[in-house]
């Protein structure tokens, strides 16, 4: 499923003495099956952006393309529900989202909201269990109980149990330790890789961009700058430069190593340092 924003602008508080242009004119296409990272300094709109991607925000002008549905300023977008189940939002500190008295019953409330049935919808908990790296234990357990890792891949199959065609990524990592940040993400790109999942990571990490994404997009004041693929977006210094961006320290593309089969590693040299 290709998302497709067309010229779109969103402003926030329209109309009163508080209205703040958030987005300007933009356009971004991310193909069905890509993984796209979108980058830029605080304020640029990377989160407002977001929030079209599965309708929480209509835009003030332009269009939104989810598949088939289309989401445009001034008119009332139809099927919201199927938008929402397709496309699933892991916001920063998903764990703060966890309420239910069980983990099973967390993972479960999302699709039984939604209409699935009971049965299907514990299938789907014990499976997704595992696939996050937990164990099958831990859905009798209470959410409260567990450590903040295990919360957020909990959060995760949450999502994941609506089973979306497109992922969406708030900062997955914000507030894990280096080795949790690289767990999550790799946990992400093995699911890109394994359910086809289209996802779309917003990031302050260059590294995580660089290393996971196909394509890259630049935010800046609320307008999508530059889009390309991470090799050629991560050596113009320049251009980063401009957008208040720094480069990444060295990183190994690794989509291009799987696709050397693993004889060379592809890496940008950025700094000196290995
Ligand atoms: P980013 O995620 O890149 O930090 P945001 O999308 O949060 O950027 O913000 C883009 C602009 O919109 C910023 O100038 C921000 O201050 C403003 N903004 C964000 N949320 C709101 C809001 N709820 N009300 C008014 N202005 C907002």
């Amino acid at each position: 499923m290709d998302i497709q924003l067309q010229q779109v602008s969103y402003a926030y508080a329209k109309g009163t003495p508080f209205e703040k242009q958030a987005l300007h004119e933009v356009d971004l296409t991310i193909k069905s099956g890509t993984f796209q990272a979108i980058i830029g300094h605080t304020g640029s709109g990377k989160s407002t952006i977001l929030l079209h991607f599965n309708g929480l925000l209509k835009p003030s002008s332009g269009t939104v393309k989810i598949g088939d549905r289309i989401i445009e300023a001034g008119k009332k977008a139809k099927d919201l529900k199927t938008v929402r189940q397709k496309v699933g939002i892991v916001f920063q500190f998903p764990e703060h989202q966890l309420f239910e008295e069980t983990v099973l019953k967390d993972i479960m409330f999302g699709p039984m909201n939604f209409g699935v049935s009971e049965e299907e919808a514990e299938k789907r908990a014990r499976e997704l269990i595992s696939l996050v790296g937990l164990p099958e234990e831990i859905l009798d357990k209470s959410p409260f109980d567990l450590s903040g890792g295990q919360m957020r891949r909990v959060a995760i199959a949450g999502v994941l149990a609506m089973d979306p065609e497109v992922i969406v990524l708030d900062e997955p990592t914000a507030g894990l330790d280096p080795r949790g940040q690289k767990e999550i993400m790799d946990l992400f790109y093995t699911l890109h890789k394994e359910r086809g999942l289209t996802t779309i990571l917003v990031t302050h990490s260059m590294e995580d961009a660089a290393r996971y994404a196909d394509s890259v997009a630049i935010m800046h004041e609320g307008r999508c700058v530059l889009t390309g693929d991470p090799r050629t977006i991560f050596s113009d210094r320049q251009t980063l430069a401009q957008f208040r961006l720094e480069p990444p320290r060295i990183v190994r593309f690794q989509h291009q190593v799987e696709k050397m089969m693993g004889k060379t590693l592809a890496k940008v040299c950025l700094t000196e340092e290995e």
